[in-house]
């Protein structure tokens, strides 16, 4: 049955495909559906080559576009599990939930990385094997119960463009561990800010994208 909803999704146009066992990990309201799918979109390279030095408009729109062609793909992931039998519900891929407008209901990189789809980098954005951080994710919770490999380490190494290409110095240039809190990672609470005041013309200032960018895992799709 899996294997059928990954053949519909990549038909969709899913680029990036796992599960994982979340026990553990969703928050109390979720606990019911314990089982994670991860569903991954690649950006254009053609889009993010310009965001090197700051978001773009197009950049933008191409991010809202993905993250609501992502919304529909998780909504008939849902609509699937639940002709079969099994409960399920979507985490939305972009929906800032808690009050510092910096988190959602569930991470979207914890489903991934316990999926082995990647680790998350020094910039604290997930790194896919196939396409860097060029990849936006929705997450599907369900009751189905399911299974993943996840990657323990970083894969990041000596690099430090990511930190060397932030304009606010939010990312602080850590390795990260399956044991390490973002805020050891980055301070998403000054990217957030930095954005909003200086790309309120672009998106309203929700977006920047450069680490992104700059990351060599992704551009010209070197894999690790
Ligand atoms: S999105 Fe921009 S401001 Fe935020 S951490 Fe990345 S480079 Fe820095
Ligand atoms: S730019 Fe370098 S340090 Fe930053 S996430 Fe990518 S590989 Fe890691």
């Amino acid at each position: 049955m899996m294997n059928t909803l990954r053949k519909m999704m990549v038909r969709e146009g899913i680029d990036v495909f796992g599960t994982s066992d979340v026990t553990g990990y969703v928050p109390d309201q979720f606990a019911s559906t314990p089982y994670a799918v991860t569903l991954g979109v690649r950006l254009s390279d053609a889009v993010m080559q310009d965001v090197v030095h700051g978001p773009t408009k197009i950049y933008f729109h191409h991010y809202r576009t993905a993250n609501a062609f992502l919304d529909m793909c998780a909504l008939k992931c849902v609509i699937y599990l639940g002709r079969h039998g099994y409960n399920a519900v979507a985490i939305p891929a972009s929906q800032t939930t808690n009050s510092a407008a910096t988190a959602g209901d569930f991470s979207h990189k914890t489903a991934a990385n316990l999926s082995g789809l990647g680790f998350i980098g020094k910039s604290g954005l997930f790194v896919t094997e196939q396409y860097g951080p060029r990849v936006r994710f929705a997450t599907v919770l369900t009751d189905h119960k399911l299974h993943g490999k996840g990657i323990q380490t970083s894969r990041c190494g000596d690099c430090t463009l990511c930190m060397r290409a932030c304009p606010c110095g939010a990312i602080i240039g850590s390795h990260w561990t399956q044991n390490s809190a973002r805020d050891d990672i980055v301070d998403a609470a000054l990217c957030r800010e930095h954005m909003k005041e200086k790309y309120a013309m672009i998106g309203r200032g929700a977006v920047c994208g450069i680490c992104a960018a700059v990351c060599p895992y992704g551009k010209s799709r070197n894999s690790y």
